[in-house]
């Protein structure tokens, strides 16, 4: 694997636009013991324009990235729902490279800090 998510405060976990399915939020709903339809107000929103038509998983504020998904642990700089996690979450980064990780590597040994994190 050439990426340590370990090693990472979680760039991808501050997408945006993290999409989940009916499924998804079944299995969150699951999780947390809660209705389907609670835990798609609760957890996601909707998220239309043109080209788009999605639920969206709602983010709170970060220190690091602006703001994270909701699930994401600030502190410990993990996701609290691993075991429920949606599908995309499962896939990313779809491969063995992570862009950000190759960044992230490439502008830590350049800063000669192996905690330094760049502006995304
Ligand atoms: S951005 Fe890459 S290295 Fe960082 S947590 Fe996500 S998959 Fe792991
Ligand atoms: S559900 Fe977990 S893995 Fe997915 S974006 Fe949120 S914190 Fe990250």
């Amino acid at each position: 694997m050439g990426f340590n998510c370990l090693k990472c405060p979680g760039y991808c976990c501050s997408h945006s636009r993290i999409a989940v399915s009916e499924h998804d939020i079944v299995r969150l709903a699951r999780h947390f013991d809660v209705t389907p339809q609670k835990a798609k107000e609760r957890f996601t929103y909707h998220y239309k324009t043109k080209e788009v038509d999605e639920q969206i998983l709602r983010h709170h504020k970060d220190h690091i990235y602006k703001s994270i998904c909701r699930f994401f642990d600030r502190d410990e700089r993990r996701c609290t729902v691993y075991e429920a996690r949606p599908n995309v979450c499962r896939k990313y980064p779809y491969g063995n490279k992570c862009g950000y990780y190759e960044f992230l590597k490439f502008e830590r040994a350049h800063q000669d800090d192996e905690e330094y994190v760049p502006d995304a």
